[in-house]
């Protein structure tokens, strides 16, 4: 059993409730830890916390934040093992996954740590000679980090590390399906030295604490990674102070497949971008569109390579493909995905059920689902689905492609496969999603800036533009 504590100031606290809850491993049913069931006034403490170290650690030199962030990172890869281990036992991805989470989330505060010593201001001609126009950059003040339980560690990475590299404090409120690695993480900032109050840490649940910490006025900033509809509200309540807020959310990610395609790379890579996590991917694919000329083929291949993804408890077998999904509900919203499909007159090809075997009984495990002529006006078609299910379907031209991808509320990513360089520019002229693949799947990398169009968010996460979510611009008018 693991019990772990609120960081609030640099110390280890219970909340004021008293009250804890358990966290629970989806592979096995088990109670694995408990964590303090917090409540608005615990939030308080935090930002108000936050408040008191932010005009220190403002004022400090880029060079001592980064070195202090540095030094977190490396601590944060000492500890890779036992925070995937965590990470793993609370969320379901095998640890080879959980492994890597961690070290990318090692690395994007290495990133971001450099990044703050680059923050930039400009001089601008202002037309005369006796006055100068300057921009300088500087922190927002005292952020609040709301993160989902799908990346729990590197999604609050990449909030911790821009707002702490730009100069602000923050406090962290970690899903209640996966708040114990989150802890780990934010213990490593502590460990390394950061002065308390810097960085905190809540618990409790998301329509209490969370609400608190977006709408009390110390909190400058709100970044939020979760679904749409939280965020809609995370939003207006956040609006009530014209709070800046970036929103990481929803998507509904086509994967479109020409007839010119690399067939064998298109599947492969495919295969693992739909059901990866168990699909519980904010950019997971959720539509595959493909080309009538080969069709047939692509989805023969495609149903060959779903059909041989590993599934298990992925702490014993680091090396499976798939562990379970977080919990009941995620099932209950994919099989109703898939019914519906079936109900309309689509195929399921393969997947759609619990595997068989001791193993899988306790735990949230479902076979990754393909199915076929799935009508447009599914619910598939039109919602996230966040579970282990992909729809394909047929087109004819380009056109037709380029609409059916876009015929969503969503804006994440869109991916798609072809050798034709007209079709390319085409696409990225047309595909109204804020981060287009061509030809691989790699969406998210901390160089580059990855952020929703249409409701799938609001602002940037990732790379230099990240940091200009927690800074404010202040012109500066010099008259001679
Ligand atoms: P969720 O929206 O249910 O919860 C996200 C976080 O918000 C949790 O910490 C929750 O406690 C908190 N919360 C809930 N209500 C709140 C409120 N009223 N005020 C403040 N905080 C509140 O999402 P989830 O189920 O944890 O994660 C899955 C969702 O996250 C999916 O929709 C997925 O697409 C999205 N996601 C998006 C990205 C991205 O980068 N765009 C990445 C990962 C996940």
């Amino acid at each position: 059993m693991r019990d772990y504590r609120l960081i609030v100031n640099g110390e280890l606290v219970e909340s004021v409730s008293g009250n804890r809850f358990n966290v629970i491993n989806p592979a096995t049913s088990e109670v694995i830890g408990s964590v303090p069931d917090g409540v608005p006034e615990d939030a308080v403490s935090a930002l108000q916390a936050a408040e008191r170290a932010f005009p220190g650690w403002a004022a400090l030199p880029p060079t001592v934040r980064a070195d202090y962030m540095h030094k977190s990172a490396e601590l944060i890869r000492a500890r890779k093992r036992d925070i995937a281990v965590t990470l793993t036992m609370e969320q379901g991805k095998p640890l080879r996954d959980a492994e890597k989470e961690v070290q990318d989330a090692a690395a994007a505060i290495d990133f971001f740590a450099d990044e703050g010593i680059r923050i930039r201001g400009e001089v601008i001609p202002t037309g005369v000679t006796s006055a100068l126009s300057i921009v300088v950059k500087q922190p927002i003040g005292v952020c609040v980090a709301i993160t989902p339980w799908n990346y729990p560690v590197s999604l609050l990475a990449w909030k911790v590390g821009p707002a702490l590299a730009a100069g602000c404090s923050i406090v962290a409120k970690p899903a209640s399906e996966t708040p114990l690695s989150s802890i780990e993480f934010v213990r490593c900032f502590l460990d390394a030295g950061v002065p308390k109050g810097v960085i905190n840490i809540v618990t409790g649940s998301g329509g209490k604490i969370g609400r608190e910490l977006v709408q009390n006025p110390i909190t400058k900033k709100v970044a939020l990674t979760g679904s749409t509809l939280v965020g809609k509200c995370v939003a207006s309540l956040a609006g009530e102070h014209l709070k800046k807020v970036s929103l990481e959310l929803g998507g509904h990610s086509p994967f479109i497949v020409f007839g010119d395609a690399d067939l064998k790379s298109a599947v492969a890579e495919g295969v693992r971008r739909s059901f990866r996590n168990m699909g519980q991917i904010c950019n997971a694919v959720n539509r595959i569109l493909v080309h009538e000329s080969i069709a047939d083929e692509f989805i023969d291949m495609f149903v060959e390579g779903t059909k041989n993804m590993t599934i298990g408890n992925g702490l014993n077998n680091p090396d499976v493909d798939l562990g379970p999904m977080v919990n009941e509900e995620g099932i209950k919203r994919t099989m109703t995905h898939i019914q519906d499909a079936l109900d309309r007159g689509a195929r399921l090809l393969c997947g759609g059920r619990k595997p068989a075997g001791k193993e899988f009984e306790r735990g949230f495990f479902l076979k990754p689902a393909v199915l076929v002529d799935v009508p447009r006006d599914s619910i598939i078609m039109q919602e996230e689905t966040f579970g282990p299910a992909v729809a394909i379907v047929k087109f004819e031209s380009l056109d037709e492609a380029i609409h059916l991808a876009n015929a969503t509320q969503y804006g994440l990513v869109a991916y798609a496969y072809t050798q034709d360089i007209e079709t390319i520019i085409t696409l990225v002229n047309m595909l109204d999603f804020g981060t287009v693949c061509i030809n691989n799947t790699v969406a998210a990398s901390v160089q580059a800036p990855y952020g929703g169009w249409k409701e799938s968010g609001v602002g940037v996460e990732l790379s230099h533009h990240a940091m200009d979510e927690y800074l404010h611009i202040k012109h500066v008018r010099i008259q001679g």
